[in-house]
């Protein structure tokens, strides 16, 4: 290991536990999802360059225009999953892989997460950081997540990383009865999180904080 990597190895044990210190004074209190993200090594998740500011609370560029969520979305909307599904996700559908980080925490907390991404070249290193962290119940699609993932449906909990303007229509039916999706919507700087959950006859939307992610875009790339 180089010298450089050492020093962020040994930072980020202190850095990381400032971050979890951070998430719970902003809310977040399931200790499952603090554990997680107390072991999970979030500087692997970018580029050298930007690593010693990984445990800062800001989303950071990762190429492609694209950046990794802050930890305390992270956080949040694992939290809103979990709690709206009484901590048991056997099948998680994942929109905007992004650089892996999201998944990551997600897959140490259901049975299987089924993500998409649209940007080869972003999955493509994400994948490698699952594997290389031995996280093994990931499965990839490079796709448009605009389609969801049908072969794998119906899911029990949905968290979509970019903003579409309104709810994708295949995203809803792949819903089993009793899912519930976390989802960013809206443009630009007017989106807010929504919570909806599947019920045996009809969808349940519920409007929670405002948020900033990036576009939720069609095709692929
Ligand atoms: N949780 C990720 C978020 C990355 S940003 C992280 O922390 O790294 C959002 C990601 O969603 C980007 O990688 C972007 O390419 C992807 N994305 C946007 N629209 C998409 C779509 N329609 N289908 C699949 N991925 C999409």
């Amino acid at each position: 290991m180089t010298q450089s990597l050492q020093g962020i190895g040994m930072t980020s044990l202190r850095t990381r536990e400032r971050m979890i210190n951070r998430l719970m004074e902003q809310g977040i209190s399931n200790h499952k999802i603090l554990d997680v993200m107390r072991n999970t090594p979030r500087h692997i998740f970018m580029d050298e360059a930007l690593a010693s500011r990984a445990y800062e609370d800001t989303a950071l560029p990762i190429g492609y225009s694209q950046t990794i969520s802050q930890p305390y979305i992270v956080a949040k909307m694992t939290e809103l999953l979990l709690t709206a599904s009484n901590n048991r996700l056997t099948k998680v559908l994942e929109i905007g892989t992004g650089c892996g980080y999201q998944t990551a925490i997600l897959a140490q907390l259901v049975d299987h997460v089924y993500s998409v991404e649209r940007i080869a070249p972003l999955q493509k290193k994400a994948k490698n950081r699952l594997w290389d962290l031995k996280l093994k119940n990931v499965s990839f699609q490079h796709s448009d997540g605009g389609w969801g993932w049908l072969d794998h449906a119906p899911y029990d909990g949905i968290l979509v990383a970019a903003a579409p303007p309104e709810i994708p229509e295949n995203l809803l039916l792949q819903m089993a009865v009793g899912a519930v999706m976390i989802i960013p919507i809206g443009n630009g700087d007017k989106q807010r999180l929504q919570q909806v959950t599947r019920t045996e006859d009809g969808y349940e939307v519920k409007k929670l904080e405002p948020v900033i992610f990036v576009p939720f875009l069609s095709g692929r790339k």
